[in-house]
């Protein structure tokens, strides 16, 4: 017997229709690209994306085209997104870090009809003109008297395609299956690979990131997402926020700490999510000018591990709630996050700063399990470590085109590449990457891929490339080289010869030489010997 409920599908543009009937006088407060503060509100966002929907329609974008965006957190960007998805098209965020080549294969992979740009990016979409044919036009999200001047041909200005609507609209009418959003993954094995959400399941991700024990936010939140909306659907704040009905302060291209402090205060956020790397500068700069948090409650914190100082300064010194969470570009991102349980509110101060530390226990909806190589199930006891596998429905089940083939196993469980352990109460940790990749400021630099450009100088047999500790970056590479025989490079002549091969972020600090670099028995490098023959190497920047 079917039961007898309403067919009613889970799409995204239901957040901004919620939000604009509820909470349509709440404020999206935006330090734009432009310099200046901004204040809107969901009802105009809500109409502004209708009528950007419009305008998108007569560029021809239809549905299932995928429209590029190279944007900071602004409410143009937001709005775009409502209005891309609201004409049954794919937002695909780009990540303007990601050096031109992979910009280039992203963009042609997933086949951009468009890319709406902030300003700021007007060289990089210059350096890829002739590279990216399929792309129709680039819109700029700013106003008229602000266009850049620049070679690109079909340039179209976003303030100028919205001015010329009405919101007289209607979503053009989806499934909740079908496709809303793309994200590619960093591509630390081969190229990157496209992780292709869908409306529902961007919207069952929303409903279990935003429960209780997760991110929690409410209508009287005050919510800043400095995590970029680039950044796996900034942890899907873009649809949380607007589902509470939250103020949101979007921070544009400034993540400073004095930039940071700034809207954290004035705005008074109450809930803020990024990566340690932006959670360090703020730090750094609350102690330089002895300075308090006074609105700040809670602060979610992922992407790579949160160092105890950090979570320990935020919780006495600042008196702001640590939510650790651990996710990927795949789980939509958020898998894990750390909410304590009952019988843990007594604990000392010590004792919860170490259940803290771990990466937290599953989401409703996120099955998870470690096992051996064998994929045998390892017992959840808090030593025993294993492959993190996860199986939920805003889970990827393959990447875009089939690329990378069956990525989950017979049991339909998608394998992490992390390394993990989970306790007896079912806190997950992370004790390693089965990948190499080096996660600096939030951000991955494959290891193979540097190693394939150093070996490129005539000089250099073989290249090794490992993360060291750094407090700032958490991690910065380090360059492994074994020379040729009778040759001598310098650290200088490698590093000159990688200068302009490689995003200027994705320099090696040093480069050090060995007589031998140490390989498994199938010829693959052993970076974790490496680890352990480089463990007490400290930087020259840091000596
Ligand atoms: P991305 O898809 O770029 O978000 O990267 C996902 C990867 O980042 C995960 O597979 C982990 O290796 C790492 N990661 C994310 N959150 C955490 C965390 N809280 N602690 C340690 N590693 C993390």
């Amino acid at each position: 017997m079917k039961g007898l409920m309403q067919d009613w599908p889970l799409l995204v543009h239901t957040f901004i229709d919620h939000a604009s009937i509820h909470h349509g006088d709440r404020e999206i407060v935006t330090r734009k690209v432009e310099g200046d503060i901004h204040r809107t509100n969901y009802s105009e966002i809500h109409s502004r994306s209708r009528k950007f929907s419009k305008a998108l329609i007569k560029l021809g974008v239809k549905k299932s085209d995928v429209i590029g965006t190279l944007a900071w957190n602004t409410h143009r960007h937001l709005e775009s997104w409502y209005g891309i998805t609201g004409v049954g098209a794919i937002y695909h965020t780009l990540n303007p870090r990601l050096f031109l080549e992979q910009l280039e294969y992203i963009i042609n992979h997933a086949e951009n009809k468009f890319i709406i740009s902030d300003i700021s990016f007007v060289k990089i979409l210059e350096g890829l003109e002739e590279k990216i044919p399929n792309v129709k036009g680039i819109i700029f999200l700013t106003d008229k008297e602000n266009m850049p001047e620049t070679s690109l041909k079909n340039v179209f200005c976003y303030e100028e395609m919205v001015d010329a609507e009405d919101d007289n609209f209607s979503w053009i009418k989806v499934g909740e299956g079908d496709a809303c959003g793309l994200c590619y993954t960093s591509g630390t094995t081969g190229n990157p690979k496209g992780v292709l959400y869908s409306h529902k399941s961007n919207v069952l991700h929303t409903l279990v990131a935003n429960n209780a024990d997760a991110m929690g936010i409410k209508s009287t939140d005050s919510v800043m997402p400095v995590v970029p909306m680039f950044h796996a659907n900034a942890w899907g704040l873009s649809f949380t926020a607007p589902m509470s009905g939250c103020k949101i302060v979007m921070p544009g291209m400034n993540m400073d700490g004095e930039s940071i402090y700034q809207l954290l205060t004035e705005e008074k956020v109450t809930f803020t999510a990024a990566v340690p790397t932006v959670w360090l500068m703020l730090l750094q700069y609350l102690e330089a000018n002895n300075l308090q948090l006074p609105y700040l409650e809670r602060v979610a914190i992922g992407g790579s591990a949160v160092p105890r100082v950090m979570l320990e300064k935020f919780e006495r010194d600042y008196e702001v709630s640590v939510m650790h969470a651990w996710g990927m570009t795949e789980m939509s991102p958020l898998g894990t996050i750390g909410a304590f349980k009952h019988g843990m509110e007594g604990l000392s101060f010590e004792d919860k700063v170490n259940i803290k530390l771990k990466q937290g226990r599953a989401s409703y909806m996120v099955e998870m399990k470690i096992t051996d190589d064998e994929n045998n199930e390892i017992p959840w006891n808090g030593k025993d470590f294993g492959n993190l596998k996860v199986r939920g429905p805003f889970i990827s089940s393959q990447y875009m085109k089939g690329d990378g083939g069956e990525i989950l196993d017979e049991d339909g469980f998608f394998d992490t590449g992390d390394v993990a352990t989970i306790d007896e109460m079912g806190f997950m940790q992370i004790t390693d990457r089965s990948k190499d990749v080096i996660k600096s400021g939030g951000e991955w630099i494959s290891s193979i891929e540097l190693e394939n450009v150093a070996v490129g100088h005539p000089d250099i047999a073989e290249a090794a490339v490992i993360g060291v500790l750094h407090p700032k970056w958490d991690e910065r590479p380090l360059l492994i080289c074994v020379a040729n025989e009778g040759k001598s490079p310098s650290t200088q002549d490698v590093l000159d010869f990688l200068d302009g091969k490689l995003a200027k972020w994705w320099m090696p600090d040093d480069v050090v030489f060995v007589d031998e670099i140490p390989h498994t028995a199938t010829g693959k490098i052993q970076k974790l010997t490496l680890r352990d023959q480089f463990k007490d190497y400290v930087l020259p920047s840091l000596k």
